[in-house]
């Protein structure tokens, strides 16, 4: 039996011919192919099967892609197509187009699994001693409010007060906690969509779906923290604008499990989608600035936030219009490509923010809401 003859009784012949003509390295100086060509097949039944499968895990270029992994076409080379699952998880550790893909975000999600084991143990859930000195100047300037002395009072840690000084309970961690999990869940998704989403058109895009919920879900955590600790003493203001993003959020979300979001074409929709999620924050940055401009802290943060926004605004220019790899096909196809450029500006922009996020913990840490 000929090779030609073999692989069409065992695999569907389009797909087969497809691959033996697009197939990275598999020819010889002398032309036969690297499987030693019919020398090879004869041999056993199970040696042409492990062949075979060999065969099926090979590179392929972007001509021999299915249609719904041909997402960039200046990407030419290096990819994996209709693996098996083992295969597909093994090749996190093989060169390949998504390796860098797949590394970057799992690198990141550890960093944000440390960051936040780090947080909840290290970041002090009860605040440095602090004065109710001056509460209670203004208790008493106004009238000596038993019921304002309680409520002052609500914020000391138990048996800490003294008649003057306590020990001051923080703030909630709550929305902190929410962008890290945020962070997580975006970086563990997209790492999964990268080295499972070659298995199949179904599990790809269904990973596709996961990915860009994850999206939506750090751009809307993100939020959390700066809307939370900047309004947190304007309830009405700080419900509001929690709910605004929440339902952002949710409908971007919702968006990302439409079918034709996913597709090439849909490119620039997602990416304007996300952006317009992202640039809706400068609403309440500008008026916790308004609100607080005489606090250094809040400018601190203020000024991170503006640095973590040109980060992510640089990535999804990136993302767009997929530089560097359209100025030369094929030169970015294992290392340098947009795609890798925007996921280390996603940890990139989202390290920045978790410390712009420990700002205002210690901004409200410190000082709290004013008694009124
Ligand atoms: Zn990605």
């Amino acid at each position: 039996m000929g090779a030609e003859e073999l692989y069409e009784v065992e695999f569907p012949p389009e797909s087969i011919i497809r691959r033996r003509n697009n197939v990275e390295s598999l020819k010889d100086l002398n032309g036969r192919d690297s499987y030693g060509g019919e020398r090879t097949f004869n041999k056993s039944m199970s040696s042409r099967s492990e062949k075979a499968t060999e065969l099926l895990n090979q590179l392929v270029e972007f001509s021999a892609l299915p249609e719904y992994l041909q997402d960039n076409s200046f990407i030419l080379r290096h990819y994996r197509a209709d693996w098996p699952l083992k295969h597909s998880l093994l090749s996190i550790f093989s060169m390949h187009n998504e390796t860098f893909n797949i590394w970057s975000h799992l690198i990141g999600f550890l960093l944000f699994l440390g960051l936040t084991i780090y947080t909840a143990m290290h970041i002090p859930t009860i605040v440095e001693p602090s004065t109710l000195h001056k509460w209670q100047h203004e208790i008493n300037d106004v009238m000596p409010s038993y019921l304002q002395l309680n409520e002052a009072l609500s914020s000391c840690v138990p048996g800490t007060f003294d008649g003057i000084h306590c020990v001051q309970k923080p703030i909630t961690r709550w929305p902190f906690f929410a962008f890290l999990g945020g962070a997580m869940f975006c970086m563990f998704a997209s790492t999964m969509c990268h080295l499972l989403g070659c298995r199949s058109a179904k599990t790809f895009y269904l990973l596709m779906r996961l990915d860009y919920a994850g999206i939506a879900t750090l751009i809307a955590t993100s939020f959390f923290p700066p809307v939370y600790y900047s309004f947190m003493c304007n309830p009405a203001l700080c419900k509001m604008y929690l709910g605004m993003i929440t339902t952002m959020g949710v409908c971007s979300l919702l968006a990302s499990m439409i079918p034709v979001f996913q597709t090439a074409e849909y490119r620039q929709v997602r990416a304007a989608v996300f952006c317009t999620m992202g640039l809706s924050g400068i609403v309440p940055c500008l008026h916790k600035i308004f609100l607080y401009h005489y606090e250094p802290l809040a400018y601190q943060a203020f000024n991170m936030e503006i640095f973590m926004g040109g980060i992510y605004a640089l990535s999804a220019l990136i993302y767009a219009t997929r530089i560097p790899e359209r100025w030369t096909p094929g030169t970015f196809d294992i290392i340098g490509n947009s795609h890798q450029l925007f996921h280390v500006l996603v940890v990139a922009g989202a390290y920045v923010h978790y410390h712009g996020g420990l700002v205002y913990l210690k901004w409200r840490d410190v000082q709290g809401c004013p008694v009124s």
